[in-house]
């Protein structure tokens, strides 16, 4: 599995050796935007990836996107900059009107435009989707926005943010998954016109924000989609955010791997190698295991995503492999690298910081376990 899709790996590869590990401990120590690197994966047309060619874009599926963000974060980078723009592309490519496609595409291909922000945690409803409470009311040819978000990526370095608001009230709804719509946000031009954005110093270097919306206006034409089935919509960008990011957590695995392997092979105590000792080598090798599995499980929920087919539990359960066999990778290469591993100029504290997110975002351990249990073994519904 390493070794498919080599053209693209390599590709990645060479990219990424121009943007070493300095790069990335400066931009985190510095809590910047990696503009550079991501310009440069503009230029080279990785994050168009996902863009039919007749937009401009290579027209590739989910997998090979995935492969793209599993080697920034294998070589040492953070894909949690720029994943927004491939798991939110095709939420307008499958569910934009031809007129969307016409208009947004092109630019995002180009590199003119980025979309990279979703807008769908509120502060009072968390995890509980479906009782989110910003509204958008039809009036006229405009929708209004009213209501706030907490923890929208990247809005401060994207052009454009797919918004999920209610537009049926809730009691109005016989299913709590009806009634909610999906927009296209100008970021800009909201910022000048009823949206507020505060941002929120956090653990890791991801840039994140608070957005209040006062009477924001939306042009009707920025609707995704039908109005009140945004939430089957916003679903199509979920699951292929967690496939995604289990590809980013396989990536870090084989980093911390590869990292702790290196080091403990030359690290001598005891006038040995530390590797020597299965005391050692136990935890690495078992991390490896994990990883190499949960990396199968990735490739069959983007098969499945890229062929059309449900794949809710393998995106959700490659997420939640993923970021445990990631995070099991973390403890191990801190671990053995003893007090290196709390210096920064190893990157591995870095990188275990990067890698905790994902046992949380963008869904947590327990809601994949709930929706495991409920969806795909038909236990009783727990809420
Ligand atoms: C750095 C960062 C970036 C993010 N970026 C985005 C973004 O771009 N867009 C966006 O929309 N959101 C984003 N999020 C939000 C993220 O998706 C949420 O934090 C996550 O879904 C958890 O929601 P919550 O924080 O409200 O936790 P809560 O819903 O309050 O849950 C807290 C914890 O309680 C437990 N829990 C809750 N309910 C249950 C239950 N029924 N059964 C068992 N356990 C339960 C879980 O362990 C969970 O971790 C981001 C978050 C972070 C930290």
């Amino acid at each position: 599995m390493q070794t498919d899709f080599q053209d693209i790996r390599d590709g990645i590869r060479a990219l990424c050796a121009q943007f070493p590990d300095e790069y990335h401990r400066k931009v985190d120590e510095d809590r910047a935007y990696p503009e550079a690197f991501v310009d440069a994966l503009t230029r080279e047309g990785w994050m168009a990836a996902l863009i039919p060619e007749e937009y401009g874009g290579s027209g590739l599926g989910l997998l090979e996107a995935s492969v793209i963000m599993e080697e920034i974060n294998r070589a040492g980078g953070n894909s949690g900059a720029c994943h927004g723009q491939m798991y939110n592309m095709n939420t307008l490519v499958r569910h934009g009107s031809d007129e969307q496609r016409a208009r947004i595409l092109p630019k995002l291909a180009s590199g003119e435009l980025r979309l990279q922000s979703m807008g769908v945690t509120e502060p009072t409803t968390g995890t509980d989707t479906t009782q989110l409470k910003t509204t958008a009311v039809k009036r006229g040819d405009k929708y209004v926005i009213n209501g706030q978000k907490v923890w929208i990526s990247r809005v401060q370095h994207s052009d454009l943010m797919i918004l999920l608001a209610r537009t049926t009230p809730l009691a109005e709804c016989t299913k709590k998954s009806e009634g909610l719509s999906i927009f296209l946000v100008d970021i800009k031009e909201a910022m000048q016109s009823g949206m507020t954005v505060k941002p929120i110093a956090n653990m890791v270097n991801h840039e994140t924000n608070e957005l209040f919306f006062d009477n924001l206006e939306i042009p009707q034409e920025n609707l995704i989609g039908e109005e009140g089935k945004g939430f089957k919509y916003i679903l199509t960008g979920l699951n292929a955010e967690r496939a995604l990011i289990a590809a980013e957590c396989i990536g870090d695995g084989y980093w911390f791997t590869d990292k702790v392997t290196a080091y403990v092979s030359e690290r001598e105590v005891f006038g040995r190698p530390i590797g020597q000792n299965q005391g050692v080598q136990f935890p690495i090798a078992e991390a490896y295991i994990e990883v190499r599995a949960a990396d199968l499980m990735r490739y069959e929920a983007c098969r499945l995503y890229d062929a059309g087919q449900p794949c809710g539990a393998e995106a959700n359960m490659a997420k939640m492999l993923a970021a445990k066999a990631s995070w099991e990778a973390a403890n191990a290469c801190l671990q053995f690298h003893g007090g290196f591993g709390f210096a920064c100029e190893y990157d591995v504290e870095r990188k275990f910081r990067e890698t905790r997110l994902y046992q949380v975002a963008p869904i947590s351990t327990n809601l994949i376990l709930s929706y495991v249990a409920e969806h795909v073994l038909g236990m009783p519904r727990s809420f």
